[in-house]
């Protein structure tokens, strides 16, 4: 990870000006990254370059494991083919050979349509993509397989949600409480549901708590009432880089808000720790596959199987129905009734071996490394005069993602000068504007990193 390396060059030199340097990478780490000196796969690697003298990393095994199986990674960029860091994972994840391979199968010796033919290629194709519903039913513990949706992404699981579910059982007057540091995918489907509302919806948000930088709980108890509808919030942040106490939350809502169903949006925590809907006791959660290792194009929604059928499907068309006369039709149960027309089939096989992916190295120890990267990344950036870390210092829970700005310089500009040494981070709002606005920035720059990310 070379990019606390070159911001601190960058604000050493006390200008600013870019001074790109030599990566000092550890050679012991880079040659185990290479693939050369990686015996065994629990290696621990000792470094010695942070502030707090010695620091193990148990888990980079992971990392070094994973590296060789991108292929991008080891590509380089910009016209001086400098080697590609890729710190931009929480927007999209790079795929593995397994997955890549998976999709080439599919489109060379299966691919056909699901659900309408009784030939051979079309009860495969079927057989692939309703196992892979098998599979993320089995990923996140859902009571059952007929609880996973698939759909475009999160961005489309949140807006089914509001569409069907809050469209049927929110009238003029009802609540909504959202948080200030959603993105835009849980904050504007709700928006524009309260605009199709005669009357319209209350829409309240959690702030943040200015002294630990995550969400004001006690903020979100005195918003709860029993005219609270629906609570939607997010279970990491993909701008704070918080972990947020889903099990408190649920627990506030249930008491407070009883008629209230509660909407997760996982989409920065299902691909990095293990996710168990039924220990959450959410109502609803949302997820999308090209960020946990999978394509785009698909993601899912999962909700409890009696609340999904006791919705009406919001697209209509083939695949959906039970029976159709010209007076009218009827539906098929959940998961059917929202997947109207052709599935994203391939994408959905991809999903699953993504997951299969996911699971060999196993989300418990992925997690776990990813907890030293965050601490790690955390300290490093600390360290960089002039920056500002967006969210809660160490010792809360944070995730592998650190989102920042520089007191002199644009993010777009940081951005712009890490490219230049093939470092990979986002610059923008990350679909957050109110967030950043509630922090007094307009933009921030973000490195976010994966399982694939050393700490070099
Ligand atoms: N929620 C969060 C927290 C996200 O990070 C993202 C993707 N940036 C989304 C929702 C939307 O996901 P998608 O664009 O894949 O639908």
């Amino acid at each position: 990870m070379r990019l606390p390396i070159s911001l601190f060059t960058l604000t050493a030199a006390g200008t600013t000006a870019f001074v790109p340097l030599p990566a000092s990478r550890s050679t012991a780490l880079s040659a185990a990254v290479n693939g050369e000196s990686a015996k065994g796969s629990t290696a621990e690697v000792t470094t010695k370059n942070d502030s707090s003298s010695t620091k193990k990393f148990h888990y980079e095994y992971i990392a070094r494991k994973a590296r060789p199986h991108f292929d991008i990674l080891s590509r380089t960029v910009t016209d001086k083919d400098v080697p590609l860091i890729y710190l931009d994972s929480g927007a999209t994840s790079q795929k593995p050979g397994a997955v890549l391979e998976k999709l080439d199968d599919y489109y060379k010796r299966v691919n056909s349509n699901v659900h309408r033919g009784a030939h051979t290629l079309s009860r495969e194709a079927t057989s692939a993509y309703e196992e892979a519903r098998d599979k993320v039913s089995s990923f996140i513990n859902a009571h059952s397989r007929n609880e996973i949706v698939f759909t475009s992404g999160a961005t489309e699981a949140i807006n089914l949600v509001a569409q069907s579910y809050g469209r049927t059982n929110l009238k003029a007057g009802d609540e909504v409480v959202l948080t200030v540091a959603e993105h835009h995918a849980n904050l504007v489907p709700w928006q524009m549901l309260s605009q199709e509302i005669d009357g319209g919806l209350t829409i309240k948000y959690v702030r943040i708590d200015p002294e630990t930088g995550c969400l004001d709980l006690k903020h979100m108890e005195s918003l709860l009432t029993e005219k609270t509808k629906i609570v939607g919030f997010q279970h990491v942040s993909n701008v704070l880089g918080c972990i947020n106490p889903v099990k408190d939350m649920v627990s506030m809502v249930r008491d407070k808000s009883p008629n209230a169903k509660i909407i997760l949006d996982a989409c920065q925590s299902v691909p990095h720790m293990p996710v168990d809907v039924q220990e959450l006791d959410v109502d609803f959660l949302a997820a999308s596959g090209h960020k946990m290792c999978g394509p785009t194009g698909i993601g899912f929604l999962w909700g409890r199987e009696d609340l999904l059928n006791s919705m009406p499907p919001w697209k209509g068309g083939g695949e959906m129905i039970d029976q159709v006369t010209l007076e009218g039709s009827t539906y098929l149960p959940s998961p059917s009734r929202f997947e109207a027309g052709t599935p994203a089939i391939a994408q959905a096989v991809g999903l699953a071996a993504a997951i299969d992916y996911l699971t060999s190295f196993g989300m418990k120890e992925i997690e776990a490394y990813e907890h030293e990267l965050a601490e790690y990344l955390y300290d490093q950036m600390k360290q960089v005069p002039g920056l500002t870390i967006l969210g809660p210092p160490n010792g809360k829970q944070r995730v592998a993602l650190c989102a920042f700005t520089h007191e002199s310089i644009h993010p777009s500009d940081l951005s712009t000068f890490l490219d230049m040494e093939g470092v990979a981070v986002r610059a923008g709002h990350h679909c957050c504007q109110p967030l950043h606005q509630e922090l007094g920035f307009s933009h921030s720059a973000r490195a976010s990193l994966y399982l694939y990310n050393t700490k070099e």
